[in-house]
């Protein structure tokens, strides 16, 4: 192999391509990456741009593993407190959750824990058919609220927070270098007037010292997601949570945070001034942001009925247009993560392809190896040479299409040999396709971890034994609830009382 590229991305705090140089290494010298990348908000399906985001997050960690180096790959699912107004400082409006609750789509759903869990389960389901690797973490926020709350009383008792009569308010004052990720934020009054000028009221509770302040708790007792804590019933703000998960798993000074370009201000600038300020510590060195994807050249909305979850493509007819997902993947990594990404149809069509041609040559592949004719390997070489150019590419910056169109000779030239493919040469090309889907998963998925079951494959079993261990409880036989209790757990649920009798929910890996 050529020597190692240095894995280098733009980073969003420095203003200019970096490095990227982990601060932990194992006992044995390897560097250990530690990132954190925000995930989605669980009230709706994901749409194709979501993934986009979470695509660049994924590369990040192929790319690193490729390089030899440990990671710890933390991604949160959002599962309360993220309100519909989120560009604002202080994010106002409704609760996400509650909305689609409301909504005509979540009356089918019993109440918000069901809605919460369907639709994280949908998360899980497409994040496997689009390949994405597990994180080691996925921590929800609701799973994580005491952590929250002690976040926020000591931000009051060091002063970088207070209470009002709505909530408690991180106070941007206290924290000077507030503003220094996104370079917006300083100036209070040009905040007002931005949100003014777009008719909206940034001060919603009139007892804010400064409208740049966020909340970090609002008091609500009529909330559907609540919970107890020293200022009364209330929920979390959006941008605390990422603080505290990313502090309890990766610790209070991390390498490397990502999103999408929208989270760069405020939640991102946000999540600075809070670790900051409970740790003293820098948070995150490196700041990675994907530019927004749009369709067609335009916006994604509803409204102009360009707006595509993964599962309108990836789902069987008629639901969905029953897409190879690896051509849905390699559609949306088809563009760097840093330039503006145009969906279109002939992208989409172009990569269904691009796809298939990588998989016919994985099974010609497979058949010469198979056969195994006589002869000398004469492709390792080059093969190995467009590897490396893949990796190089990838470690600038997340030059997807070049590790791309490196992946695409490699295959031309595999197909152009055809069948005349010896047995050393189909053995060394296996391992070269191996490399290349472990590095960029576009020609078949990657091993699924046993957790990671479709649950509704095992929906008839799961509802018998719930069914079962009602029965029992109701005819007071503990000991039996107890073994079925077991048994779900041991596939992977949590098993949960409740006064409707057991509910199960799968485990979120952690
Ligand atoms: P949300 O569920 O709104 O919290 O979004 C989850 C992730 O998707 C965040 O990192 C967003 O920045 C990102 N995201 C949302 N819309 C797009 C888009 N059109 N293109 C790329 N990323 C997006
Ligand atoms: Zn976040």
């Amino acid at each position: 192999m050529a020597s190692t590229p240095t894995f280098q991305l733009y980073n969003t705090l420095t203003r200019r391509v970096d490095p990227i140089e982990p601060a932990e290494q194992t006992a044995d010298g390897t560097p250990h990456l530690r990132f954190y990348s925000c995930g989605p908000t669980v009230y709706a399906f994901a749409h194709i741009g979501n993934f986009r985001s979470f695509l660049t997050a994924d590369l990040i960690v192929r790319t690193a593993r490729a390089l030899g180096w440990d990671t710890t790959y933390v991604t949160n699912v959002t599962d309360v407190g993220h309100l519909t107004d989120d560009d604002m400082t202080d994010p106002s409006g409704e609760d996400r959750m509650v909305k689609a609750l409301r909504s005509k789509e979540g009356q089918r759903f019993a109440n918000i824990w069901d809605l919460a869990r369907y639709y994280t389960e949908a998360l899980l389901r497409d994040w496997r058919a689009l390949n994405l690797q597990e994180p080691d973490v996925r921590p929800r926020a609701t799973e994580h609220i005491r952590p929250q709350i002690l976040a926020v009383q000591q931000l009051i008792e060091n002063g970088h927070a207070y209470e009002t009569s709505q909530g408690i308010y991180f106070s941007v004052e206290s924290f000077p270098d507030y503003g220094k990720l996104s370079g917006r934020g300083q100036d209070a009054e040009a905040l007002v007037e931005g949100a003014a000028a777009q008719s909206r009221d940034v001060v919603t509770d009139p007892d804010k010292r400064d409208p740049r302040d966020f909340a970090l708790w609002k008091k609500d007792d009529a909330h559907l997601m609540q919970w107890h804590s020293p200022w009364g019933w209330g929920f979390p703000g959006w941008h605390i949570e990422c603080s505290v998960m990313a502090n309890e798993y990766l610790g209070p000074s991390i390498d490397l945070h990502a999103g999408g370009e929208d989270l760069i201000f405020p939640h991102h600038e946000c999540e600075i001034a809070q670790a900051e300020s409970l740790s003293g510590e820098p948070f995150a060195r490196y700041w990675a942001h994907t530019r927004f994807l749009q369709v067609e050249g335009e916006k994604m909305s509803k409204s102009k009925g360009n707006f595509y979850t993964v599962r309108d493509f990836i789902a069987p007819e008629p639901e969905g247009r029953d897409l190879d997902p690896l051509a849905l993947r390699l559609t949306l990594l088809s563009g760097q993560y840093r330039k503006p990404f145009n969906f279109t149809f002939d992208t989409l069509r172009d990569n269904v392809r691009h796809v298939q041609r990588l998989q016919d040559v994985d099974a010609l592949v497979d058949d010469a190896m198979a056969e195994d004719a006589p002869g000398d390997d004469f492709l390792g070489e080059r093969l190995d040479a467009l590897y490396d150019k893949a990796l190089a590419a990838l470690c600038d910056d997340l030059n997807t299409p070049a590790a791309i169109a490196a992946a695409l000779e490699g295959a031309k030239m595999l197909g152009g040999v055809g069948s005349n493919l010896n047995g050393a040469t189909a053995r060394r090309a296996k391992d070269w396709l191996d490399q290349i889907n472990a590095l960029l998963g576009i020609i078949r998925h990657d091993e699924t971890p046993a957790s990671a079951d479709d649950p509704e494959e095992e929906g008839l079993d799961v509802q018998a034994l719930i069914d079962e261990r009602d029965a029992a409880r109701a005819a007071k036989d503990y000991e039996r609830a107890d073994a079925l209790r077991d048994a779900l757990q041991e596939m992977g649920y949590e098993v949960m009382d409740t006064p409707e009798g057991t509910q199960v929910r799968r485990q979120v890996r952690i």
